[in-house]
């Protein structure tokens, strides 16, 4: 089959691999129907993923038709399922607790794509398929479900963790396609008032062209804005998905004493918490990796229409084009959200 490979830092290529097999009780071979790139992605191809194996096909954003399923799956062949990115046991002490992104299992975190073949390729091996993937109901399309399994599980984790209570006013840092997910999330939280902040004033319109509900704001007018649309002198709950030093500083700037900081992002550098300036604001942050073990759920709020990602997807290509995908989504060129690799 063809997969679409990581050779060596700077260098991926398609590469001819033999299908996939089933080789526990709890794998999956699924048949990829539908893929995305990630920034993850970039980042492996800029060789900043230490723990990414050269020779493995990636991407790790996929949905697709079981092909093959191990006898402690419980799906049947041709079922349509969307993929979660992290792949967990279900039994050690962290996925008991719902802390799947720290499974201690060997496959168990983020391994598709990365450790193991991922889903830029025609087929995909899933180590415990029984944990990690949704069915995606009839009525629900490939591209309505596609994000399901990472960015939209990364959005429901953050505002799940966030804590927004009824009628809380909140703020999502970034507009990107993480931030837009938890924007989309945190506005399903009741009655909560949802403030987006976003520098590149491409992506700001993108919101309000698709999301007129939603205030936005720029980074320099942030702090005053956020103060005059929330109650108590800052956001009740704050959620950083931008991930520069700017945007880390405002999470915490923006935040009305007691709230919570939810800090999604993946930083390049370490940040500074000024422990003086903030003394007595007496902010939680939550900080980490997506435990994405609430897919069912998204995919329910899916298919009834409370979630609806597919205007993220700004761009489609045919599998033979991923080399012209990955460069328009590394430019960020034409106004590219999302783009949608039909296999
Ligand atoms: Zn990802
Ligand atoms: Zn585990």
């Amino acid at each position: 089959m063809k997969a679409y490979t990581y050779l060596a830092k700077g260098k991926f290529a398609f590469t001819e691999k033999p299908k996939p097999r089933v080789l526990g009780d709890r794998d999956a071979v699924v048949r990829v129907t539908l893929a995305s790139i990630c920034t993850s992605d970039l980042h492996i191809r800029h060789g900043s993923v230490p723990r990414a194996v050269p020779g493995i096909a990636v991407g790790h954003e996929m949905v697709g038709v079981v092909e093959e399923a191990g006898a402690a799956v419980p799906f049947a062949r041709g079922d349509r399922v969307a993929v979660n990115v992290e792949t967990f046991c279900g039994e050690c002490f962290f996925c008991r607790r719902g802390y799947v992104n720290n499974c201690t299992d060997r496959d168990g975190g983020w391994a598709l794509g990365c450790r193991i073949d991922g889903g830029q390729a025609e087929f995909v091996r899933v180590p415990f398929a029984d944990m990690g993937l949704t069915k995606i109901p009839d009525g629900v399309s490939d591209e309505q479900a596609l994000f399901v399994g990472d960015i939209l599980a990364t959005g429901y984790w953050a505002a799940d963790i966030a804590e927004i209570g009824k009628g809380d006013a909140v703020l999502v840092i970034g507009a990107g396609p993480t931030g837009i997910c938890a924007m989309l999330c945190a506005r399903l939280k009741s009655s909560a008032r949802v403030i987006v902040c976003e520098k590149d004033p491409v992506r700001l319109r993108f919101v309000r062209e698709h999301y007129p509900d939603v205030l936005t704001v720029a980074p320099e007018d942030a702090a005053a804005f956020v103060r005059e649309h929330s109650g108590h002198g800052g956001a009740d709950a704050v959620i950083e998905a931008a991930g520069t030093a700017e945007s880390f500083r405002l999470g915490w700037e923006c935040a009305r004493p007691n709230a919570v900081v939810v800090v999604a992002a993946l930083y390049d550098a370490p940040q500074m918490l000024p422990l003086p300036d903030m003394y007595g604001k007496n902010l939680t942050f939550k900080t980490g990796g997506v435990d994405g073990c609430k897919c069912g759920e998204i995919m329910r709020l899916v298919a009834e229409g409370k979630i609806d990602t597919t205007p993220l997807i700004t761009h489609t290509f045919a599998f033979s084009e991923l080399d012209r995908a990955y460069d328009l989504f590394e430019r960020r060129a034409d106004g590219v959200m999302k783009v949608a690799v039909k296999m």
